[in-house]
This record gives C-alpha cells, structure tokens and sequence, in this order.
C-alpha cells in the first residue's frame, strides 16, 4: 500500500486539497482511501520570515499504483505545478499544495531525489497520528497538541450568510455589515468551501429589494471581504437575480459564483457572468417569493420535471458561453413544492445525477422538516445534519446554515468509517 501526505497553507486550502485528491485519484491512485484532515501549526526553521508562519491543512491518502516510485513522484511534482505551485520556490515558503510520498509498503529507498519512507515523517506527529488512524501500525498513544482543528474533504459545504432582517431561520442575526462579514469568515474557517451571502429575503410573503437597496446590502460585506477574495483564501457566491447588481458585482470583486434563484436572467447577461469565468447555480423555482398554491405537478413525477427543466437551462448555459464544469443545479427544495414532493425529491435525487452535471441542495432548516418534526427553524440542524448524511454521496454541494456542526458531524464518521 502507498501512502501519500497532503499539505496546504495557502489561498483556499480546503479547496487545493480537494483538488489534489480528484487529481491522485484520476492518474495515480486506485482503490484510493483517505484520512480527516488535521490543521497544523506550521513547522518552521529559526529566523524564517514570520509571513510564512501560516497553518498548514494536512491529509493523508491511501491506494496502490501501477507505477515505479520515481514515475509517481513525477506525477505529483506535476500535480503541484497545475495547481499553482511554483516550479522554484524558498523550501519553507507558504505552498498551496505539498504532495509527499511517506510510506510505499516495506520499501526503504535513499535516493538523492527520492526518500522513502519520507525523511521528515518521524518530525510531523500529526503525520504518524493520521497513519495509525488509516490502520497503519506505528504508535501507541495520540500525540500531545498534534492538531488545531479538524476537517473532512466531502461533503463540501456552501455556508449561508443571509444579510436580511427575515429570513425564515436566522433573519436578522446578520443584518450588519460587521456581523455578516465575521460569520462569513467563521463558515470558511470551519470548512465551508463557498460563502454564499444574499441580501433577498426569499422566504414566502417576503416583500423584494430593489437592486439599489439590495447592492446597497452587498458592498459593504464584500467590501470587508474582498481582500480575501482577491488572495483566493475564501470563495464568494452571491445570491442575486438582478442584472444591474450582478454587472456591478462582477466588475469590483472577485466573486466566483453567481446564484439565481429566480431564472429569469436575460440572455445578455448569463453571458457576462460566463466571460466572466463565473460558476452559476441555477435553481428550480415557480416564482420568487414562492406562493403556497403553485405547485409542480405529481404526474410526471416533480424529479422527471426537474430534469426537463435542468436539461433546458443547461442546454441555455451553454450556449451563453458556461463550460459545462462551471454550471450548477439546484432543484430548489421548498420552491414550487409540497412538503410531500420535497421529500420525494429528495428521496428520488440520485436520479438527477445522470445528467452528468454538478448538483447543490439547499435543505437547511426548510419547512418540509415539519412533516416529522415540531422543531422550530431555527433549531432543525440536527435533522438537517441526518439528511446531510443521506445526501452526502448524490450530490455534489450542500448548502447550509450551520457549518461548523456538520464538519463536527462527518468528521467524526469520516474518522471511524476511513473509507474514500
Ligand atoms: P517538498 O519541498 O516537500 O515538495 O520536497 C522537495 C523534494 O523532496 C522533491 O523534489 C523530491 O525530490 C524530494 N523528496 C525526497 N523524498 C521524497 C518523498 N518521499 N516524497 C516527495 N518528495 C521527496
């Protein structure tokens, strides 16, 4: 068995590693299985600037290869390049991504190029700690502070930041630009790999904004955020479906994702958002804000409607220019539904995957949850963490509200269970 360790403590680092592993597993690795992720202190020598004493993510993978050991480490120097590390670069510098291999079965190799097992292993206690976890025999007792925090690459989660004196489950509790900026950051420091921050109220009976008031919303929280952005160390969706907000948007910040709850885009501008390299979420939706009495029909099925209509948009997306990668769907659970077809929805999801595309639910909280439970909304995280768990291998995205649970949540699964 091989095992490799992943590392990053630059830009986005959740999001690097979880590149890092859809790559290993397309070319290098079969049978692939991986650790939780543990943050790390970084380890640094004396007098190294303290600019670079930046927190590492680390992880481990497990597989085996069909190539020689000098053929994989190739791949992942490749690797490293493609995801933005320099081919030369000051050996403790801050790295968006360090692929190592430590152990490759009971080989012991001293290479000028290539030490196996890694020289630096018996130095990095989270490195034996998380390779006594994946089964491998080495220590008896878990190291003393081995780690900051604790993570897991999947799901990857959407973190809300509702800056809205309304909405359903926590309007209000973000109504200032303060507060909604420091909630953004705490969703991305507890693994969350896009913030999605809106100003629109979508709730039943919610009065709209108008593009003034709603941008007005907007540009403070981006402001504060925008040096984050720009360092690629969180990733920002915005959740409008105003033309003029959207061009202002795009033209200032380093915004990634555009999410349009409404569908009602002009062809003009889906095509900025494309130019613009933007990813898009397209959501299912009768009407914003829903009314109670426009409904998908039961017959054909709501997920046999729900892939017509995915297959038209996607079909419009790319004809205004969206790669097929940067498009998104969300069926919009509790828009133009019953609770009943909610649940149906979600029960039948795993159909929507044939259609090959990447697929986000918004489950948070919503009020189909009252068909089992007398929660109040603002309470219903551990039945939205049980559904979580239900969707975790359909979908590609999970957009919720109180993230810092869920990482609690599969961390936790990820640790016993240690399967990819
Ligand atoms: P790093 O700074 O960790 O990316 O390592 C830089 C160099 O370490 C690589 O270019 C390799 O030639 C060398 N090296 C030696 N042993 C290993 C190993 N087991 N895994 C990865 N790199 C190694």
């Amino acid at each position: 068995m091989i095992y490799l360790s992943l590392g990053s403590n630059r830009g986005n680092r959740l999001s690097f590693l979880q590149q890092a592993v859809d790559l290993l597993k397309k070319r290098c690795l079969k049978n692939m299985t991986w650790s939780i992720i543990l943050e790390t202190e970084c380890i640094l020598p004396d007098g190294a600037p303290s600019e670079w004493n930046k927190p590492f993510l680390n992880m481990v993978v497990a597989g085996v290869s069909d190539l020689s050991p000098f053929f994989l480490l190739r791949e992942l120097k490749q690797i490293e390049q493609e995801l933005g590390r320099p081919e030369h670069y000051e050996r403790w510098s801050p790295r968006v991504i360090d692929l190592d291999i430590l152990l490759w079965d009971d080989l012991v190799l001293n290479n000028p190029s290539l030490t196996i097992p890694h020289p630096e292993l018996d130095r990095r206690p989270f490195l034996g700690h998380l390779l006594t976890m994946m089964g491998v025999e080495r220590k008896s007792h878990i190291p003393a502070n081995c780690f900051l925090r604790s993570f897991t690459l999947f799901p990857r989660f959407v973190g809300i930041v509702n800056i809205t004196p309304d909405s359903f489950s926590d309007g209000g509790l973000y109504n200032t630009a303060d507060k909604a900026i420091k909630q953004a950051l705490n969703l991305a420091a507890n693994g969350a790999s896009i913030i999605e921050i809106g100003a629109q109220s979508t709730r039943p009976g919610s009065v709209l904004q108008t593009p003034d008031e709603e941008y007005g919303k907007l540009e403070p929280v981006l402001d504060g955020l925008k040096n984050f952005m720009e360092k690629e160390e969180i990733t920002v969706s915005v959740d409008t479906f105003w033309p003029e907000v959207i061009q202002k948007i795009l033209s200032r910040y380093s915004v990634k994702w555009i999410n349009d709850v409404r569908g009602s885009l002009d062809d003009r501008t889906l095509q900025y958002i494309a130019r613009k390299n933007c990813h898009f979420v397209a959501m299912h939706s009768l009407g914003i804000p829903p009314q109670k009495d426009r409904l998908l029909p039961n017959d054909p099925s709501p997920v046999s409607s729900l892939i017509e209509w995915a297959q038209k948009m996607i079909g419009r997306l790319l004809s205004c220019g969206f790669e097929k990668s940067s498009i998104i769907i969300d069926p919009g659970i509790g828009f133009g539904k019953s609770a009943y077809q909610n649940i149906h929805i979600l029960r039948t999801l795993i159909r929507l995957k044939s259609m090959d595309i990447k697929i986000l639910i918004g489950h948070s909280r919503k009020s189909f949850i009252e068909a089992f439970s007398l929660e109040e909304a603002k309470m219903r995280d551990i039945e939205t963490i049980a559904i979580s768990d239900f969707l975790k291998n359909k979908v590609d995205f999970l957009r919720v509200h109180n993230v810092a649970d869920h990482r609690r949540f599969f961390v936790a699964q990820q640790a016993i269970v240690n399967i990819g």
